[in-house]
């Protein structure tokens, strides 16, 4: 099973002719069996009709590719709805990026905003089904003390513990050097067996999941309504429990979901971008050296990483760490699981090279997911990417069914 993603909304993309869009799917299918195309949301409705036609025609399925909990041209992200921070503040997005700002799944106002825009969003549309993303609260590794969130006042009403005195026990935790480390730990897994000091922490960690798992649930039901499939976009699995994903129960509300096993990207829900942040942030406020802060970062993540910063930026992950990535989300329950992986250039982002992606593609195929989905977009693919992914992935899987 082959998943892309095409045409995320930007200036660019709104210029676009049909013939354009059309072309470039076409040549995506000459080289390639796929079976599901992403296309963004915001689309102009003619380039909507383009990918429709041109994806029925390979027999292909049209998925409409939906943000949930963050800004967009429908949903103004108003400070008032943003997940609110360790200090009461609204947590800002990456770059202020209106797709990158976080609303907070508690808050009414919210609920009924983005669910309405799904629900207009899906109805009369040519899709087969919609793809989730952006499905959690925003990372809090850049800025742990500042950005875990959210401690509005919804969410105080919906907890059932005392939210107040828990996000007072995790300022403490965190400002304490003793401490950091063992509550930094609960980002990445759930403990069984905690001191008291840290429980409070869990409880809200597991507050988060339960939060974000019951919006996913809702806008679910919306799309099933329309007859739709559903996918999901989640972090990658050692990321998910720090942005409030639960894979295990995210998966009983979808058909499939996507990892976005992004061992390169130096960007949002990229696995090199995310941990560095939490190493940087490691370094100023303890004034660490980074080879010991960078080895503290691979234990609590419990991840192979290599031994310097800049080593993270230039190479990104192993291709093993990307496998290792996939069996986590197999064992937490995933049924139908598909690899994401980049293969886009942006400048400052990514840096991919054939070799790397080869071994990337043979390490994910190693590790048996449902499919692949190919990441971020199809429009700025190189398409000699997509032979790539031919030769390895389906021509292995020719073999193996022989
Ligand atoms: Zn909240």
């Amino acid at each position: 099973m082959i998943a892309i993603q095409y045409l995320e909304p930007s200036p660019g993309i709104q210029t676009l002719t049909k013939a354009e869009v059309t072309a470039r799917l076409r040549a995506a299918f000459d080289r390639l069996p796929i079976d599901i195309v992403i296309i963004g949301w915001d689309l102009p409705p003619a380039l909507v009709a383009a990918c429709a036609h041109e994806t029925q025609r390979a027999n292909a399925q049209l998925y409409l590719w939906q943000p949930l909990l963050t800004g967009s041209n429908a949903v103004q992200p108003r400070t008032a709805w943003r997940a609110s921070g360790l200090t009461d503040e609204p947590v800002s997005g990456h770059h202020n990026f209106p797709e990158f700002t976080f609303l907070c799944p508690n808050r009414p106002a919210v609920q009924a905003a983005v669910m309405e825009q799904l629900r207009q969003a899906v109805r009369h549309g040519p899709y087969q089904g919609v793809f989730l993303d952006r499905l959690r609260y925003p990372s809090p590794l850049a800025q742990p003390d500042r950005d875990l969130a959210c401690f509005c006042a919804d969410c105080r009403r919906a907890a059932t513990f005392d939210l107040l005195e828990v996000q007072r026990q995790v300022r403490t935790l965190l400002a304490t050097p003793d401490r950091l480390c063992a509550a930094l730990r609960l980002l990445f897994k759930q403990d069984a067996d905690l001191p008291a000091e840290l429980v409070g922490l869990q409880q809200f960690l597991d507050f988060r999941t339960q939060s974000i798992t019951r919006s996913v649930a809702v806008a679910a039901q919306i799309a099933r309504k329309e007859k739709l499939a559903v996918g999901l976009d989640c972090f990658s699995p050692s990321l998910t429990r720090a942005v409030g994903q639960d894979l295990n129960a995210l998966d009983a509300h979808c058909d499939w979901i996507k990892i976005m096993t992004y061992g390169h990207a130096f960007g949002p829900a990229g696995l090199p971008y995310e941990l560095s942040n939490l190493a940087r942030w490691l370094i100023e406020c303890r004034g660490c050296n980074e080879a010991a802060t960078v080895n503290e970062v691979a234990q609590v993540a419990h991840l192979p990483l290599p031994p310097t910063l800049s080593e993270w930026r230039a190479r990104g992950l192993s291709a093993e760490a990307l496998s290792h990535e996939v069996r986590l989300a197999q064992a937490a329950g995933v049924k139908t699981l598909l690899a994401g992986i980049e293969l886009v250039d942006l400048e400052g982002v990514t840096c991919l090279t054939e070799a790397q992606i080869s071994a990337d593609l043979r390490a994910l195929r190693a590790a048996q997911p449902a499919g692949l989905a190919l990441s971020w977009d199809l429009w700025r693919m190189p398409l000699d990417r997509l032979d790539l992914v031919r030769t390895i992935w389906n021509g292995a899987s020719m073999l193996q069914s022989k």
